[in-house]
């Protein structure tokens, strides 16, 4: 399935993709076509530029028949207004020499206006999650009649707090349909909407796409606790020269911040993740970009849409609980022929996480015995005290000790736990009060003094 020809699309889509300028299929279109075509329930982890919009359109595209049916066969929920208004461009461009009626609706416009256009008729209906169930209450949209549905970025749309939504939306849907989930990183949403919904899915993994992993070194790290990788980043982050761009992933937003108030760089230091607010967030990655910052903490979810170049360095400050996130994680270093360097750091318990990285890439990744003038710390987080986590939606729980089968369906009692706080809850309870300057210098002391013990 190297081309499109290979595919055996229709006359008038395979003009729409010559016009296009497309001259074959990205790894996701190779990958997904024919299962998608076939009728399969699918999950695609692939990121946005690896073309993973066409790649579900296009099975969906060739099997839709023509009909004058007012209500759609088609769904397709995705986290934004941005996102929604690109995916309805797409299907503009495939659809150029047949008929096929596709209809954007997202919040912050005239409801009316949209039943009205819901009424003339459409086959595929684009949409943000609270929008389309609106409709679908006023009775102007009606979902027994959806064949196919689509979830794009399904990693953003528990991030956005989209859960009760989607919720509402399936329980108006039919339980025959196919559905197609696409995420850019492996959650426990993504394993728990799978469990519950899809049936016999097929997935795959596309990494982004043209990752030069050949340019990248890596190396791994033993480090046992969350202060005894600190001070090991310290010691590491004091190279300037070779480290002179740094993105380090860590696992939670408490960690996060955390490791904000413990580094030792605190004027080279940017943090984002998704409690802080949309403000907060450009200003970190406007610092970095222009070299403000020369360290960057992020969370998976939350950077994975910045596209930033000329990245030295990657530290996975904890390492992923699903492996093919390590995958997209350093695949933001040693790009356009540079070269990029990776530093892993694991802990006992994350052991069987490295080696299902390991097992993933084939490549058992160099170890470096930990410097000796680095001091391990016997202080333990709270969390790593065993005491109950926040639930955070980044990279949520999976039993280490599945190793390597990562599309293993987990056991769903394995993963009962608390509905999220609202954004806005958490927002409200983590900034009751602001924090200032003078409280941030205090925490750093304090978390000094605790990690030199
Ligand atoms: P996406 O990952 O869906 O956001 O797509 C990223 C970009 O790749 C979009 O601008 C697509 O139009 C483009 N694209 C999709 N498929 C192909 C292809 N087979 N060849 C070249 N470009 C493509």
């Amino acid at each position: 399935m190297n081309t499109f020809e290979d595919f055996k699309i229709k006359r008038q889509l395979k003009n729409a993709i010559d016009d296009l300028g497309f001259e074959k299929p990205t790894p996701i279109q190779q990958e997904s076509y024919s299962s998608i075509l076939a009728g399969n329930d699918f999950v695609g982890i692939a990121q946005t530029g690896t073309g993973k919009t066409i790649a579900y359109l296009l099975p969906i595209l060739q099997e839709l028949k023509y009909s004058d049916q007012q209500q759609p066969r088609v769904l397709i929920i995705a986290p934004t207004r941005e996102l929604v208004i690109q995916i309805v461009e797409e299907i503009n461009k495939l659809t150029e020499y047949i008929s096929v009626r596709s209809l954007a609706v997202y919040g912050g416009t005239n409801m009316k206006t949209q039943q009205a256009a819901v009424l003339e008729g459409v086959d595929i209906l684009v949409g943000t999650p609270r929008r389309m169930y609106d409709l679908a209450l006023s009775n102007v949209l009606r979902l027994k009649s959806i064949k196919k549905l689509v979830i794009d970025e399904v990693d953003i749309m528990l991030d956005f707090g989209f859960k009760t939504q989607l919720k509402n939306i399936f329980e108006q849907l039919p339980t025959k349909r196919q559905n197609i989930l696409f995420s850019a990183t492996m959650t426990e949403y993504v394993d728990q909407l799978t469990d519950d919904f899809l049936v016999n899915p097929i997935k795959k993994t596309i990494s982004i796409s043209g990752t030069p992993l050949d340019t990248i070194s890596q190396e791994v790290y033993a480090a046992e606790n969350f202060y005894t990788k600190a001070n090991l980043l310290n010691h590491l982050l004091s190279d300037r020269d070779k480290h002179n761009k740094v993105l380090v992933f860590v696992g939670s937003r408490k960690d996060a911040d955390r490791l904000y108030e413990t580094l030792d760089f605190e004027e080279e230091t940017s943090v984002i993740h998704s409690g802080k607010e949309q403000n907060h967030r450009m200003k970190s990655i406007d610092k970095f970009v222009d070299g403000t910052s020369r360290i960057l903490i992020a969370t998976d979810v939350i950077s994975r849409g910045i596209d930033i170049e000329k990245i030295s360095t990657v530290i996975s400050f904890n390492t992923p609980l699903y492996p093919e996130n390590y995958i997209h994680r350093i695949g933001r270093t040693g790009r356009a022929e540079q070269e990029g360097n990776s530093i892993l750091f694991y802990n006992e318990k994350e052991e069987p996480l490295k080696e299902a990285i390991e097992s993933l890439m084939k490549y058992t990744i160099p170890f470096i015995e930990f410097p000796d003038e680095v001091e391990v710390s016997t202080e333990l987080t709270p969390e790593e005290q065993g005491k109950p986590e926040e639930e955070e939606e980044v990279e949520l729980k999976r039993d280490p000790n599945k190793g390597a089968s990562h599309h293993e369906k987990s056991a769903k009692n394995s993963k009962a736990k608390v509905e999220k706080k609202s954004y806005s809850q958490q927002l409200k309870a983590k900034y009751k009060k602001p924090i200032r300057r003078g409280d941030k210098i205090q925490n750093k002391k304090k978390n000094k003094n605790r990690r030199r013990k």
